[in-house]
């Protein structure tokens, strides 16, 4: 037998905090963001050091709930209270063959993992993924789905933020040619240079999204997401030969590889929860190097935690590889770590420190909503 410390879980603790957007936030079908239940959960050992993880679903955007992470945690318990979590992947393993899905419950057990992992190694965790490769990631802005001229507005702060990345939410007034404006007033307004992109969350028809691609053809423009199945993207991208993006249809191997084939796939946004966590976001993040596809490195909402998680995968990544990160918890309050990173000339850094480099206030947490002890 080794030398090395055997560590073993003693705790785990979950709470529930409303992250409220500083903005309520439009996108297509009715989908809104003003304010969301984000679930934290710290996991003890019995050798003092805590892990931390976050799992923030937005309601109708991807299976996933938060009032489902507490079930799920208690239903993962037994392999996890005693469990050994240094080196993650092995009781990560146990856990997904003990509850099959729900992979946004796991994500937030598997961030937990790594920011553990990291602690007890006195290592970042962009370190154990490999090393850094980008110490400074590109940002994109997100403009929530309103009148084109106010989007175009909120486009020119964000370039003079330092921002060289703009996602145009569309769709939100069932409006084709409001999007065709969105699209073509943001543009003006950044110049160009600036990518910029129109994200759908597959609230189009294969119809009104080629309609919208053709009118802006002329503009240097990607499109997101227009429709719900990765069949419907590639018609889109095919019949407006622009670029495509795809986010909610790609979520494991399975739907990466068939994106890959339908040629509809030049970028694609990796959200922990929709994977599973860090873990499967590296085996995701690995298969896209060999793709060619450009990948934004992210989750579907949060603050701290999650945001780290991300940014530290995206900074063990080769820089050309990686489109975007982004800062999820300068969207939101509370802020639950204040030394956290924040954007800055539209970049950001992985937080300094072993692990995560985060460490949420207790005050921000308030009461716990479930508490186990081995
Ligand atoms: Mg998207």
């Amino acid at each position: 037998m080794s030398n090395y410390p055997d560590y073993r879980i003693t705790g785990l603790t979950l709470w529930k905090v409303p992250l409220t957007s500083h903005e309520t936030y439009y996108m297509a079908e009715g989908k809104t963001c003003a304010t969301v239940d984000s679930m934290i959960l710290r996991v003890d050992t019995d050798h003092g050091v805590s892990g931390w993880g976050e799992v923030c679903p937005i309601p109708h955007y991807l299976p996933s709930y938060a009032r489902g992470v507490a079930p799920a945690i208690e239903e993962l318990a037994p392999v996890l209270l005693g469990g050994n979590p240094i080196g993650v992947e092995a009781l990560m393993k146990a856990c997904r063959s003990h509850l099959l899905g729900h992979p946004y419950a796991q994500s937030a057990v598997d961030i937990a993992l790594w920011d553990l992992t990291g602690k007890a190694c006195g290592l970042p965790v962009y370190t154990l993924l490999g090393g850094l490769q980008s110490a400074d990631l590109p940002l994109y802005h997100s403009i929530t789905c309103i009148a084109p001229e106010d989007m175009a507005d909120i486009a020119k702060d964000a370039l003079a933020a330092g921002m060289r990345q703009i996602q145009v939410k569309l769709g939100a007034d069932n409006n084709w040619e409001a999007d065709v404006a969105r699209l073509r007033l943001v543009r003006e307004a950044v110049g160009e240079g600036p990518l910029v992109y129109g994200d759908w969350n597959c609230g189009s028809s294969r119809l009104d999204a080629t309609r919208v691609g053709r009118a802006v053809r002329d503009l240097d423009i990607m499109l997101e997401q227009p429709c719900a199945t990765l069949e419907e993207c590639a018609a889109v991208r095919s019949a407006t030969g622009l670029p495509m993006k795809l986010d909610e249809n790609a979520h494991d191997t399975t739907s990466l590889l068939k994106a890959y084939e339908l040629g509809c796939m030049d970028a694609v946004a990796l959200k922990l929860s929709k994977f599973g966590g860090i873990s499967e976001l590296r085996r995701a993040r690995d298969l896209c190097l060999h793709f060619g596809t450009k990948m934004c490195v992210e989750d579907t909402w949060g603050t701290d935690i999650a945001t780290a998680a991300a940014l530290h995968l995206a900074a063990s990544s080769p820089a050309q590889a990686v489109l975007n990160v982004c800062d999820l918890s300068g969207y939101v309050y509370p802020r639950l770590d204040p030394d956290a990173p924040t954007r800055s000339g539209g970049r950001i850094s992985p937080p300094a420190g072993p692990g995560l480099g985060v460490t949420p206030n207790p005050a921000a947490l308030g009461e716990p909503v479930l508490s186990l002890a081995a």
